[in-house]
């Protein structure tokens, strides 16, 4: 099969996949060569291996395709993932800040930490597995240094809550925070657009700019991605 590849010019580390049947996918350099995390494909391409990332499987490639104009996601950032679960989208997280990056990655479910450990973890040098309740973050200073970055997709209320909490304990002053909203998580009676409005609101008061807001459908109904930054 013949693909063009190109680097995207705005999201660093993101690299755009054209197939010969028109689709176009994201994709990721692999930090851990010859290894899938969820079954994603991998494409050769000019002596380095790329992870197709699916947009359906994680909501940071769909806010990517639905138009986020920026990527904090550098290499080398140190970044405290909320929500690691399995590790689809942490799996991506650590391909784009590459070696010298790191992963705080926090879930609090034993069973999905330990398929995290066995698709994730163990594959990757940057990656830092953590068992606690992002609600506590007291719970995991001893682990977890200041970052560049805070990515959170907890699916629990009070998400705008759960992320300002983290972000007094680890986020930088100037540090940036990517929030997966899930609209009924949060509050099945109001319409999504009210919720995410609301969620904003806290983030402001929280001591968070706003940088934008990109709503999901068709690849997660109901969600949004906030882009914000500490000030
Ligand atoms: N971010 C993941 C991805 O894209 O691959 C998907 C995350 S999934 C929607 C939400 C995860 O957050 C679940 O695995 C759940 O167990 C975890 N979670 C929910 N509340 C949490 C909390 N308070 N502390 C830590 N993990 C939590």
């Amino acid at each position: 099969m013949t693909m063009i590849v190109r680097k995207n010019e705005k999201l660093r580390g993101v690299y755009v996949v054209e197939f010969d049947d028109g689709l176009i996918r994201l994709a990721t350099r692999n930090m851990s060569p010859g290894f899938r995390v969820y079954g994603e494909e991998l494409v050769q391409h000019e002596g380095l291996e790329l992870r197709i990332w699916d947009a359906y499987r994680s909501k940071l490639a769909a806010a990517f395709i639905k138009g986020l104009e920026f990527s904090p996601l550098k290499e080398g950032a140190k970044v405290l993932y909320l929500g690691a679960a399995s590790g689809t989208t942490c799996s991506h997280v650590s391909d784009l800040v590459e070696e010298r990056g790191r992963v705080y990655g926090v879930e609090f479910s034993a069973r999905v930490m330990r398929e995290f450990l066995e698709r994730v973890v163990k594959h990757r040098k940057n990656v830092i597995p953590i068992l606690a309740d992002a609600r506590f973050p007291a719970g995991y200073a001893y682990m977890v240094e200041e970052v560049e970055v805070i990515y959170q997709d907890v699916a629990q209320p009070y998400q705008s809550k759960i992320l300002i909490d983290n972000a007094e304990f680890y986020l930088k002053d100037g540090g940036w925070a990517l929030l997966a909203i899930k609209a009924r998580s949060i509050d099945v009676t109001k319409e999504p657009s009210e919720v995410y409005k609301r969620e904003v609101e806290t983030l402001k008061r929280g001591g968070f700019d706003i940088v934008q807001v990109v709503h999901l459908e068709p690849y997660d109904v109901d969600h949004a991605m906030i882009l914000a930054r500490k000030v």
